[in-house]
């Protein structure tokens, strides 16, 4: 079987002789052991953190299982501690707003050569989607050194695929225009934004653009489903966040899960309350290993996502691990009954697929009625479906053994609103106050 450009790197990265799993695993063992010693050496939190940890007795995954999960409040309170390396050898710092009322910022610090493994990934992650005919538009941040839009357009301009950071998407007719000046085929982008720019200006995406890229939220299949049917354009997702060095895992062309980043990463899926590791097919919360990474290792850090690790093999042949769609954040959710909980991915696909639809909020009322706000694309277009959602919405709740109230109402679009959707999350006044 031809390897894949992602698993020919990850070969000739791992330097394992024969491409099984076996010689994998072995090399992600002996890696997270000298990421152990190395953290215990050098960063201060770790060297009290595993004190008792003696990287000699770790000879299995099930031994490594038995280490402490690393969480992201640990973060929020030592960040500096995680630090192996000088202040002075940073390259970037990434500070990320965390939610909830302790104000508290989580700091990533990368080095260069943090960066760089970076890029090597995007450069062969991409290369499953685009060649060299393509042009891409990236419409995430980008003009900071080292962000996520300026790692992949160096990714791409290394493989001679023309790339333009456009930034996120504010203004769609000049994005519309811009894509066809520069004769875009593919953008990268997050899911509702993609969406929305997909609905408002439809000829242009369907003239231009033949491949996308989603990242950074969950993707609703009703997105696929309707961007794959309208404009014969494949939809492609891609796992990471910033704590992983951005990228994770990617989907190949049988769009049948991520193949994950195993050379720099080692992933587990545990469950979410007990912490042990499930089985393989089971979803639960993604936790992940740094391997190679040089500024802040992160050992067992709990990412807070839900997904589980695919059985059949991808169509592909590849022999890397296949994670299934992340569903999302296990927190993105509201209590409708005794430990029955509404997700957003639930209201997402039962939302978004009313092509009217351009983006919604929920805040979950004290009083326990659910307040959706939509925002459509003609003010008459609220009318037609504001109770075909209240219904089917209802629906739902009961379902889930609720008995909460549903309010739908209508949400103005402004600039504002807009920029406050690219971290969408539920707002449980009952619990977040
Ligand atoms: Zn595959």
């Amino acid at each position: 079987m031809k390897l894949t450009p992602l698993e020919t790197w990850i070969v000739s990265e791992t330097g394992i002789k024969e491409k099984t799993r076996a010689d994998l695993e072995e090399y992600q063992l002996s890696k997270i052991k000298k990421v152990i010693k190395y953290v215990k050496k050098y960063s201060e939190f770790y060297s009290e953190y595993l004190k008792d940890i003696d990287e000699a007795d770790i000879k299995s995954f099930k031994d490594f299982q038995k280490i402490s999960f690393t969480l992201p409040e640990y973060i929020r309170e030592f960040s500096n501690k995680f630090l192996c390396v000088p202040q002075r050898e940073i390259s970037r710092i990434v500070t990320l707003k965390t939610s909830g009322t302790s104000g508290e910022e989580k700091r990533i610090y990368f080095t260069e050569n943090d960066l760089k493994l970076t890029v090597e990934f995007f450069k062969y992650g991409m290369r499953s989607l685009v060649n060299e005919n393509d042009r891409v538009i990236v419409f995430l941040p980008g003009n900071s050194y080292g962000s996520i839009g300026d790692l992949l357009k160096k990714a791409l301009n290394e493989i001679n695929i023309g790339c333009y950071v456009y930034g996120m998407l504010s203004d769609l007719k000049d994005a519309a225009e811009f894509i066809k000046n520069k004769k875009i085929t593919c953008i990268v982008g997050i899911p509702t934004q993609v969406l929305h720019f997909s609905r408002m200006e439809s000829e242009t995406f369907k003239n231009n653009i033949r491949k996308i890229l989603l990242s950074t939220d969950y993707v609703p299949e009703t997105l696929i489903t309707e961007i794959t049917s309208k404009f014969q354009c494949k939809v492609f997702t891609h796992y990471g966040m910033t704590e992983m060095g951005y990228g994770g895992g990617v989907e190949c062309e049988a769009l049948n899960g991520y193949h994950m980043r195993e050379n720099d990463l080692y992933f587990e899926i545990v469950d979410p309350y007990k912490g042990e590791v499930v089985k393989d097919g089971e979803y639960g919360e993604i936790v992940f290993t740094t391997l190679t990474r040089e500024g802040m290792p992160l050992i067992r850090y709990r990412t807070g996502d839900l997904a589980r690790f695919n059985i059949d093999s991808c169509a592909c042949g590849t022999f890397l691990k296949t994670m299934s769609r992340s569903l999302g954040r296990i927190e993105n959710r509201f209590e409708v009954g005794d430990s029955e909980f509404i997700y957003m991915r639930d209201l997402d696909e039962l939302i978004l697929s009313y092509e009217e639809v351009i983006n919604y909020k929920v805040y979950v009322q004290e009083e326990n009625l659910i307040c959706v706000y939509i925002a459509v694309k003609k003010e008459e277009d609220f009318y037609k479906i504001k109770q075909i959602l209240e219904d089917s919405i209802k629906e739902l709740v009961s379902a889930n053994k609720g008995n909460l109230d549903v309010s739908i109402r209508y949400l103005k679009e402004t600039a504002q609103v807009k920029n406050s959707m690219v971290k969408r999350k539920i707002c449980d006044c009952r619990r977040d106050g």
